[in-house]
C-alpha cells in the first residue's frame, strides 16, 4: 500500500525497484556499509519530497535520504535488516537562482558540488567549497554532513557557506527559509540545526549559498621538509606575509607520498628524491611575498625544496597527488581512519605522541597521517603490516583506534573533524561526547523527529 502510494507520488520515472540500480545506492563508498530497501524514490520537487515524507510518515515506515552516496561514515545507507525507504536527491537538480550582486545563488539540494562551482564562475563569482568527492557529492549532502575540504582555512566549512535552507520536516510540512540575508537577528537560527545533521532532523531540498569574487594570483606550491612541527610555523609565516590570502594547506607524509607514486599512473614526484614531510599549499597576493618566505626558509635550513606550480597543469598534477592518497591507500590493504582534529598549534605535539604510543604497541602497522593541517584536521589513517595478516591487524583495531581518539581527547580534539557520524562512529560519540550535550542532542532529536522516522538508529 505505502510503496504504490509513494510511486503514484514520484509517478513513473521517479521510483526503481531495479536490483542493478539498488546495488549502487546501498553500497558505501568504501564498502563498509551495505543496506536494503523495498523502494527508491527520486522526487523531482520539494512538494514530492513533502508528500514522500507525510505518506511514509502516515505508514509509520522510517526513510533515509541519500545525497551523492560518498559519505564515509554510513550515514546514507539503509539499515541491512529494515524497511526504510531510501530517498535519493538526485533529481532536484535545479540551480534556482544566481545573483552576482547579491553574492548569492539558491540551488536545490541534489545539484552536485562541482556543478555549482561552475556556475558560480559563470557568473564571475566564486563558490569555495572543494573536496575530492566534488564531482559526485551533492550540496544537500555537503551541508547534511558540514563537509570541510581544503578551502576551509580560509572560507571555513559548508555552514559557513550556507544563508539558508528549504527543509522538509519530519511530518512532512515545508519550511522555507531561503533567505539570502548576511544579518539576521530574528529569533534562533534554525538553518544550523539542518546542517551537520546527517539527515536524522528534516530533509534539505534547497539552500541559498554564499558566493565570493573569483580568486585572482592564485598561487599553488609544495614544500618538503624533515620535522612535522615546522608545518604550523611555516603556516604563520605564510599568513604574516600573504595575509588571509592562504587557502589551502595540505599536510602529507612520506609514505603517503609513496603509496601514490608505487599505485596511481600519472602521478609524479615534484622533486628528485622523498622527503619525510610535505605541504601542499595554495595562497594569492604576492608571488615575490611567497618566493622570498620559502627562500628565507631553505636559506634557514627549515625546509629541504619548495616547487611553485607554473601552469594549471603543474598545479592540477599537484592536487591530484594529494587527492589520490585514499585511493592509493587501498592498494596497501586494509587501513583504519581516523577523521580528527586538534587545535591547530597542537597539531606537531599530537602527532609526535600518537606515533610514538602506536610504534611502541605495534610496530608494524604503517601510520598515513595526512590531511588539513591549516585546520587542525588530520586523516590519522593506519595501514595494515606490509606483511599482511589482516586477521591480527583486525584483531588490534579497537586498540589502535582508542590510543587515536584518546590521544584527540587528551589535546580537547574531536572525533570527527569532517566526515560526520553517521554509523561508523555512532558508539565514539557517545563515548566521547559529554552526558549533557548526548542529552541536548537527543532533545533536539525529539522534538524535530519525534517518531524517529527519519534516518534512524544514526547519530545518536
Ligand atoms: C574521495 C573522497 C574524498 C572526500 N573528501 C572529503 C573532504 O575533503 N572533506 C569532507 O568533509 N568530506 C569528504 N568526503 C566525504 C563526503 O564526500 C562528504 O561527506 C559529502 O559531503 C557527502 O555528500 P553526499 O552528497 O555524497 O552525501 P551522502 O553520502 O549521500 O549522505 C551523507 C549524509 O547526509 C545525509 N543527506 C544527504 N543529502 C541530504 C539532504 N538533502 N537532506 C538531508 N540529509 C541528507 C545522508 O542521509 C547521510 O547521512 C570525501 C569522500 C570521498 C569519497
Amino acid at each position: 500500500m505505502l510503496l504504490d502510494t509513494l510511486k503514484s507520488i514520484v509517478g513513473p520515472k521517479g521510483w526503481s525497484t531495479d536490483p542493478d540500480l539498488l546495488k549502487l545506492h546501498l553500497r558505501e563508498w568504501r564498502d563498509q556499509y551495505l543496506g536494503s530497501t523495498p523502494l527508491l524514490v527520486f522526487p523531482s520537487s520539494t512538494e514530492q519530497v513533502s508528500e514522500v515524507v507525510k505518506a511514509c510518515r502516515a505508514a509509520g515506515n522510517a526513510l533515509v535520504v541519500q545525497g551523492g552516496n560518498t559519505g564515509l561514515c554510513g550515514g546514507a545507507i539503509p539499515r541491512v535488516d529494515g524497511d526504510e525507504i531510501l530517498l535519493s536527491m538526485s533529481r532536484m537538480n535545479r540551480i534556482r537562482s544566481v545573483s552576482a550582486s547579491d553574492f548569492s545563488m539558491v540551488a536545490e539540494a541534489g545539484c552536485i558540488l562541482e556543478t555549482l562551482q561552475r556556475t558560480a564562475a559563470d557568473a564571475g563569482r566564486y563558490f569555495p567549497l572543494s573536496l575530492a568527492a566534488e564531482g559526485s557529492c551533492q550540496i544537500g549532502g555537503n551541508l547534511s554532513t558540514n563537509a570541510g575540504g581544503i578551502n576551509v582555512l580560509k572560507f571555513g566549512t559548508a555552514r559557513d557557506q550556507v544563508l539558508g535552507l528549504e527543509v522538509v520536516l519530519a511530518d512532512g510540512t515545508i519550511w522555507n527559509g531561503l533567505r539570502t540575508l548576511r544579518k539576521d537577528t530574528a529569533g534562533y537560527d534554525l538553518k544550523h540545526l539542518f546542517v551537520g545533521s546527517e539527515g536524522t532532523l528534516g530533509v534539505i531540498t534547497a539552500a541559498a549559498l554564499k558566493l565570493y569574487p573569483p580568486i585572482r594570483n592564485l598561487h599553488t606550491a609544495i614544500v618538503a621538509f624533515d620535522d612535522a612541527s615546522f608545518a604550523v610555523e611555516l603556516l604563520a609565516s605564510l599568513r604574516d606575509t600573504q595575509g588571509d590570502q592562504v587557502y589551502a594547506f595540505e599536510l602529507i607524509p612520506e609514505i603517503a607520498m609513496r603509496f601514490v607514486l608505487q599505485h596511481i599512473p600519472g602521478c609524479r614526484s615534484p622533486f628528485a628524491e622523498l622527503h619525510r614531510w610535505y605541504v601542499l599549499l595554495e595562497a594569492s597576493g604576492s608571488l615575490e611575498g611567497l618566493e622570498s618566505t620559502l627562500m628565507n626558509c631553505l636559506d634557514a635550513g627549515q625546509i629541504s625544496d619548495a616547487v611553485i606550480a607554473k601552469s594549471d597543469q603543474e598545479r592540477s598534477d599537484l592536487w591530484r597527488i594529494r587527492h589520490s592518497i585514499s585511493e592509493a591507500q587501498k592498494f596497501e590493504g586494509r587501513s583504519l581512519k581516523h577523521d580528527v582534529s586538534v587545535p591547530i598549534g597542537s597539531i606537531a605535539e599530537f602527532l609526535e605522541r600518537t606515533v610514538a604510543t602506536i610504534e611502541s604497541e605495534f610496530p608494524e602497522v604503517r601510520i598515513v597521517a595526512f590531511g588539513h593541517v591549516g585546520d587542525g584536521n588530520l586523516h590519522f589513517n593506519i595501514s595494515e603490516p606490509k606483511k599482511r595478516d589482516q586477521a591480527s591487524f583486525l584483531a588490534v583495531a579497537d586498540s589502535l583506534t582508542s590510543i587515536v581518539y584518546d590521544s584527540v581527547a587528551s589535546f580537547g580534539g574531536s572525533i570527527s573533524a569532517e566526515h560526520g557520524i553517521g554509523l561508523f562512529k555512532k558508539e565514539m560519540l557517545a563515548k566521547y561526547r559529554s552526558p549533557i550535550e548526548l542529552q541536548l542532542m537527543r532533545t533536539v532529536k525529539q522534538a524535530l523527529d519525534p517518531e524517529n522516522l527519519l534516518n534512524p538508529g544514526k547519530v545518536i
